[in-house]
């Protein structure tokens, strides 16, 4: 399997020649790490993932201008599934599962690529084993699964194809806090086992945990980017990104902390 960085280049994407979704947008997902994408609604970040899983023409989108690439290796213009062959997959918004194949079937259908039976069994084993209610489940229909329970899914089978880069996109939208913490802990899972991933989230509080590097897009630009704690830290990030006010901490005058205090213990 091909590896090394995921590099973006001045990629320009326009829908239709008309709607201009991203603009000269560069970064790179170092190999074996967690890069994050943060960005309100219609920034460009689903069009990021489009234009690098070679998805954009089922979408009416086109690249106009930049490279992708894996290493040394281009993207650019490549069909779907040469890019899952690349070694890069993507794991669509909305936990997208085949509802009326089973759970075994769907991630069968997630095994493009695999050599032999023996590859096959071999990543099976390896999503078993980070969701085990997907083995319990085996036999059922996927469509009647909870959301959370979809979305490990979805993430099972993008990894039954091996990939050396995973592009998530919004994985935690919509689940209740303790599933999207799940989710989250099988991302750093997935990571420490080797695997580079590229998180897409408007949940920014998550995705700069996550995540050593992190790029804010703003309507199709790269608008900061950098370390993610140092972002996680900027005044710009937590009033814009994690809700955070500017709002001065109200502090006792010294006279008061005594008595104040000793109420507040009383
Ligand atoms: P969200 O968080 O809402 O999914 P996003 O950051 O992923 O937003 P995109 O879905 O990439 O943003 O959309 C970027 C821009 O491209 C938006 O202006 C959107 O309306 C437009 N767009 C997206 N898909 C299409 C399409 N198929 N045809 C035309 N315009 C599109």
């Amino acid at each position: 399997m091909a590896n090394g960085t995921l590099a973006v280049r001045d990629l320009s994407v326009s829908y239709g020649r008309a709607v201009q979704a991203l603009h000269q947008v560069s970064l790179d997902v170092p190999a074996g790490s967690v890069t994050a994408v943060l960005g309100a609604n219609g920034a460009g970040k689903t069009t990021l993932l489009r234009a690098i899983s070679g998805t954009l023409p089922f979408h009416r989108g086109a690249v106009e201008a930049g490279t992708v690439h894996l290493g040394d290796r281009p993207l650019t213009g490549l069909s779907p599934a040469a890019v899952v062959k690349a070694g890069v997959v993507q794991v669509p918004e909305g936990r997208r599962v085949f509802g009326r194949l089973t759970v075994a079937d769907n991630l069968r259908a997630g095994a493009l690529g695999a050599r032999s039976r023996k590859e096959i069994a071999a990543s099976r084993e390896r999503v078993l084993e980070l969701f085990p209610v997907l083995a319990e489940r085996a036999g059922q229909r996927a469509g009647l699964m909870s959301g959370g329970e979809q979305q490990m899914l979805a993430i099972g089978r993008a990894l039954m194809a091996r990939p050396a880069v995973l592009l998530l996109d919004e994985p935690t939208l919509g689940l209740a806090p303790l599933m999207a913490e799940r989710i989250a802990d099988t991302v750093r899972e997935i990571n420490m086992q080797g695997t580079s991933i590229l998180l897409i989230e408007q949940n920014a509080a998550l995705a700069l945990e996550l995540s050593s590097t992190a790029h804010v897009l703003e309507v199709g630009s790269v608008a900061l980017h950098g370390p993610s704690p140092e972002l996680a830290a900027s005044d710009e990030i937590r009033r814009r990104y994690l809700g955070v006010t500017d709002e001065p901490e109200v502090v006792p005058e010294a006279h008061l902390r005594g008595p104040v205090l000793e109420r507040w213990a009383g």
